[in-house]
């Protein structure tokens, strides 16, 4: 089996927010009681990525979006652009100067994969208007996405994703062979997971915001920040967990900065 037979995953760094802790960790060790009035405060690192996967069959994958380059402008209205400055990124980092690393139009990509429709997911998802692009979402995803009026719900903001054709899933779908998108709702109404099957690296399961950290997969897992429903989010880290023991796969949590340091990343820094 030569490299041209097998699956090339490349993992792509595409810009750094920082956040509070709490937002992505609810660790009661850590908030404030009446003996410790003292609130502690930790501003962390919350990087994004994208996953890039050229398929043997000869189709390019792309998993979520990153994080847009005018976010200011964009997450100003919902307030949020003060909780998750992206502060960190270097102009080589955005999302679109990515795709020109690695020599694509956003219409080369043949599939793009979105986790969900939050703001640091699917705000670069208008590049791929008009393109023939496949987009796919989870169907609960897409209609919780519309199921507001306004500019914003949290950190859904309708105008990344209005007036984009968003295909949907309904139950887990191997879109093509060795990539499979697992249904692992509670972040939001329909987060996906992506697992993908490599000859050499084995199985590499990427849980977007189903897990931001490893600090929360546990066992047993400590809840997340930002929980849409919170006994479907802690049924879908055990759903995780069940993956990553059948295919002993390496995860890839969301928003990790300690374990993408550990990442091979970038392009031409790819896992087969
Ligand atoms: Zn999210």
């Amino acid at each position: 089996m030569t490299d041209a037979d097998k699956i090339k995953l490349t993992i792509l760094p595409t810009g750094t927010m920082h956040a509070d802790l709490t937002w992505l960790l609810i660790d009661p060790s850590r908030m404030a009681t009446r003996t410790q009035p003292e609130r502690l405060k930790d501003w962390v690192p919350v990087p994004t990525h994208v996953v890039y996967i050229e398929h043997p069959d000869g189709k390019k994958l792309l998993w979520d979006a990153g994080v847009p380059r005018d976010w200011e402008k964009r997450w100003g209205p919902t307030g949020l652009d003060q909780f998750f400055p992206v502060d960190e990124v270097t102009e080589d980092m955005w999302l679109d100067s990515r795709l020109t690393q690695l020599g694509l139009e956003p219409g080369d990509i043949d599939y793009l994969l979105l986790s969900h429709l939050h703001m640091d997911h699917a705000a670069n998802a208008q590049l791929w208007r008009e393109t023939g692009t496949t987009i796919i979402v989870d169907e609960a995803e897409k209609e919780g996405a519309f199921s507001f009026d306004g500019y914003n719900k949290g950190a859904h903001i309708k105008s990344d994703y209005d007036g984009l054709e968003l295909d949907t899933i309904d139950a887990d779908t191997e879109v093509l062979p060795g990539v499979t998108l697992l249904r692992t709702p509670g972040h939001t109404w329909g987060t996906l997971s992506l697992k993908v099957d490599l000859a050499d690296s084995g199985t590499m399961l990427f849980t977007s915001d189903s897990l931001y950290l490893k600090e929360s997969y546990g066992p047993p897992p400590i809840a997340a920040g930002i929980v849409y429903d919170t006994v479907a989010w802690f049924e879908s880290v055990e759903r995780i967990r069940q993956v990553e023991q059948e295919t002993n796969a390496t995860v890839v949590f969301g928003h990790s900065a300690d374990q993408m340091a550990e990442l091979k990343t970038g392009p031409g820094n790819y896992y087969t």
